[in-house]
């Protein structure tokens, strides 16, 4: 289906692992009513449809909110029944999409504002390529080449002398953080660089913590070496499982004892090593996550892991290669809670520390600081070809074509493409996903707690804990691990309340 550039832009402002699914649903509604072609008055006319949606499945009447909806199945084992199952992978506060042409301004006011001083501050800096794909991935944009690598890390360059020559970028920078994609295909003298470029232009922290992330193959010596050399200290790498089989039907190269030299090298550094696990994969049973789970702490010297759910993108390679009997079926529902627990059983029997829900680590090198500072709502500036970012109230997607990126860098441009403008409450909910990540609800201390989301919070809270997801401790809730699997669901449920009752303070609960 055609789609126009405006309309194009505006899927764009959406994170990059879901702009795949709600591409598809506008296209289905599109085609449902008979659209030939897709405009941007469509988009903001179904977009404006969503944000006039009440809580899902909600009965607020304008007097009066039921709580019913919020709360979670009692009936149950709480692990695999508390909620129905969402796609839900991150907590957002609702927001107003902005044109192209807002976003643009809004990116103007910002860079020339003077910053806040003492707010923590992150730059994220977007490679999109990879050598080759993923099957569970929704990230891969570009296919990796020498000449493409060279010519977009002077983009880079050139956009971070840009942003130097604005208030913004005078600000010092607590984290930060190469991402993609597969920053560690970079070449070498590429990397040293875009590294030169942050030290040389922009203010960096003492103790910044500067990560490049990456996976095993393609990651050569001469690489660390210039990543050490141009300041990097922390390394995340994408593993994902130890099993050599598993990894090569995911389509990742190296073998469990190429990936287990490789780590073990990198953890000779002085940076931090961490790498991701991914449970619920296809054709991973119970024995090969535990095994993953031994081998992570028996057999490497790495100081962190991040354990994380393979989550569902429908129609990405993976659902395809299910769908047609080329991978066997990821794990359901109660396969990944079970999962889940045996990961958090196993971390606690090894010894090692839990930072988040996710994160855990046995050496106090890992810090994860980029990603404590992103879930807490800090300000992230974006650099480069399909990068997000967020400065206050407004989150900017960059553009992810990678002819209009280099153009507009070019020609001293922002390739901002798009941006919302988070609602009043993002703070509230900021909050609460800050929160519910590290595990413990405080809520006493949210801006709203003591008006009018007192009582529903209260309610809300109260039958959580009877439903086994949250336990009373330290003066709020700890999650239990029944609400530490479900706590996305949870935090998705929080933020439509705050934004019900910011709509409706004088509503009645019931
Ligand atoms: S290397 Fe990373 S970004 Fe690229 S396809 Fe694989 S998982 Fe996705």
């Amino acid at each position: 289906m055609n789609w126009s550039p405006e309309a194009m832009s505006m899927i764009e402002a959406a994170p990059p692992a879901v702009r795949p699914m709600i591409r598809r649903k506008v296209e289905s509604i599109a085609a449902e009513r008979g659209l030939a072609a897709i405009s941007s008055e469509f988009v903001t006319a179904l977009m404006a449809d969503r944000h006039g949606e009440k809580a899902q499945g909600g009965s607020e009447t304008g007097t009066e909110l039921d709580l019913a909806p919020y709360f979670a199945r009692e009936d149950g084992d709480p692990l695999t029944s508390a909620f129905e199952a969402t796609n839900d992978v991150h907590v957002f506060a609702d927001g107003q999409t902005l044109t192209s042409g807002q976003a643009a301004n809004a990116w103007a006011e910002t860079e020339r504002a003077e910053p806040t001083a003492g707010r923590p501050r992150s730059l994220y800096i977007h490679i999109p390529f990879c050598r080759s794909r993923c099957v569970f991935c929704p990230f891969y944009a570009n296919r990796w080449s020498d000449e493409a690598g060279g010519e977009y890390a002077r983009a880079l360059v050139r956009e971070i002398e840009q942003l130097a020559e604005t208030p913004l970028g005078q600000a010092p920078l607590d984290a930060v953080y190469f991402g993609g994609g597969t920053p560690s295909d970079l070449a070498p003298e590429d990397l040293s660089a875009v590294l030169a470029a942050i030290h040389d232009n922009l203010i960096l922290a003492d103790d910044a913590e500067v990560t490049l992330e990456g996976r095993i193959s393609g990651h050569e010596p001469d690489l660390t070496r210039s990543a050490l050399d141009g300041g990097v200290n922390r390394f995340s790498v994408g593993v994902q499982s130890f099993n050599t089989d598993l990894r090569r039907s995911l389509g990742r190269k190296a073998s469990r004892k190429d990936a287990l030299a490789f780590l073990n090298r990198l953890a000779d550094t002085q940076a931090a090593v961490v790498i991701d696990l991914i449970f619920g994969l296809p054709g991973q049973s119970m024995e090969t996550w535990q095994e993953d789970l031994r081998c992570l702490d028996e057999q490497t010297s790495i100081h962190g892991v991040d354990l994380y759910r393979l989550k569902a993108v429908p129609g990405s390679v993976m659902e395809e290669m299910m769908a047609g009997g080329r991978l066997p079926c990821r794990a359901d529902l109660a396969e990944s809670a079970a999962l889940f627990a045996a990961g958090v059983e196993a971390m606690q029997s090894f010894g090692w520390e839990r930072l988040s829900i996710p994160h855990w680590r046995r050496d106090v090198r890992k810090r994860s600081r980029y990603n404590s500072l992103v879930k807490s709502g800090a300000d992230c500036i974006p650099i480069g070809c399909g990068a997000g970012g967020r400065i206050g109230r407004v989150r900017f997607f960059q553009t992810g074509d990678l002819g209009t990126y280099l153009a507009a860098v070019q020609e001293g441009r922002k390739p901002v493409a798009s941006a919302i403008q988070l609602a009043e409450h993002c703070h509230t909910v900021d909050r609460i996903a800050a929160e519910l990540e590290r595990g413990h609800l405080a809520a006493t201390g949210w801006a709203e707690a003591g008006g009018p989301l007192a009582a529903p919070l209260d309610a809300v809270l109260a039958q959580w804990a009877r439903a086994g997801l949250l336990s009373q401790a330290h003066g709020g809730y700890d999650l239990t691990v029944a609400g530490q699997f479900w706590s996305v669901q949870m935090g998705s449920r929080l933020a439509r309340l705050v934004q019900s009752m910011r709509e409706e303070p004088n509503v009645a609960v019931r």
